[in-house]
């Protein structure tokens, strides 16, 4: 079937048209059309997002269903007033926009809608590195931190989504940042987001090389988060990925200090090279996302999808 796919983003709208083989869900989905697009106001980033989709469906033939994998926080739940909709988030323009109904009232087909996180945690279990995994997390380290989790076959939602990036973490003894989360300040998020590294440091985290300080206490906090994340929902496996998270040096700090992070609590993390097999990359590099959304449109689709 062809899908549209949208990684909606607080920086870009990832847009994608897709044909997907619901024969064969292991197939990666073949993208017809592709296009990025700056994310200015919600009217005429909207706009832009349509013409692009009635011009691709012209030229390749027209979506079937769109799943959108968008930032958040949303409301992903059907049935619920405001589903579709973004709510609280910082990027005050969008508060209260209906993304799944301007997709609905522009193109008059299914829309499934749900966290960017969830649909790159999807991207990942279809086509990426947790393939044939029944529980695992997808955390992105980048403009914010959010995480998505696949558990025991299927994404969890639980009342609405999880909120992974803003759990409280322990402060090191040695610093003093006052956080950069504007609703909890030292949460994981307000630590360790790439605006926490800016903020705490001056400098972008893209200025700061390998050996500078940052990276250590950078990895301190990832691996007390993501110990937190594993000790609450005991994954299989756990992919780190985003701006920041992506960064192989850090990963590989990550996984130094994770067992002592996880004292002892996971049997299967006692060494670096535990933690190496439990702590991955994405094994769909950047494309997790925009890929997981075309798979939301093919799960909503059919159900056995996945
Ligand atoms: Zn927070």
């Amino acid at each position: 079937m062809t899908v549209g796919a949208v990684e909606a983003g607080g920086t870009k709208f990832v847009c994608a048209l897709a044909r997907v083989d619901t024969a064969d869900p292991s197939k990666l989905p073949e993208l017809l059309a592709e296009e990025s697009v700056p994310t200015g106001a919600p009217g005429p980033t909207l706009d832009i997002v349509r013409r692009f989709f009635e011009s691709a469906g012209a030229r390749h033939g027209a979506a079937e269903a769109f799943g959108i994998g968008c930032f958040g926080p949303i409301d992903p739940v059907p049935g619920s007033p405001s589903w579709g909709r973004i709510l609280a988030t910082p990027k005050k323009g969008w508060i209260g926009t209906d993304v799944a109904g301007f997709f609905q009232g522009s193109f008059g087909k299914p829309v499934a809608f749900d966290t960017d996180v969830n649909a790159a945690a999807l991207g990942e279990r279809l086509w990426g590195a947790a393939r044939g995994v029944e529980s695992f997390i997808y955390l992105t380290v980048g403009t914010g931190i959010g995480g998505g989790a696949f558990v025991e076959g299927r994404l969890l939602h639980g009342a609405s989504h999880p909120e992974m990036g803003h759990i409280r973490l322990c402060r090191a003894p040695d610093d003093a940042f006052e956080g950069a989360c504007p609703f909890h300040g030292t949460c994981f998020e307000g630590l360790a987001s790439g605006p926490a590294i800016e903020k705490r440091w001056g400098k972008k985290g893209t200025e700061l090389g390998p050996e500078h300080p940052a990276w250590e206490l950078e990895a301190h906090y990832l691996a007390q988060g993501v110990a937190s994340l594993c000790l609450a929902l005991a994954p299989e496996l756990f992919i780190l990925g985003g701006g920041v998270g992506g960064r192989p040096d850090l990963l590989r700090r990550t996984r130094e200090l994770l067992p002592a992070a996880l004292g002892g609590y996971r049997r299967d993390v006692n060494t670096t090279a535990e933690a190496s097999r439990l702590l991955v990359a994405p094994g769909l590099g950047t494309r997790s996302g925009i890929l997981g959304a075309a798979g939301l449109a093919a799960l909503s689709n059919d159900p056995g999808f996945a």
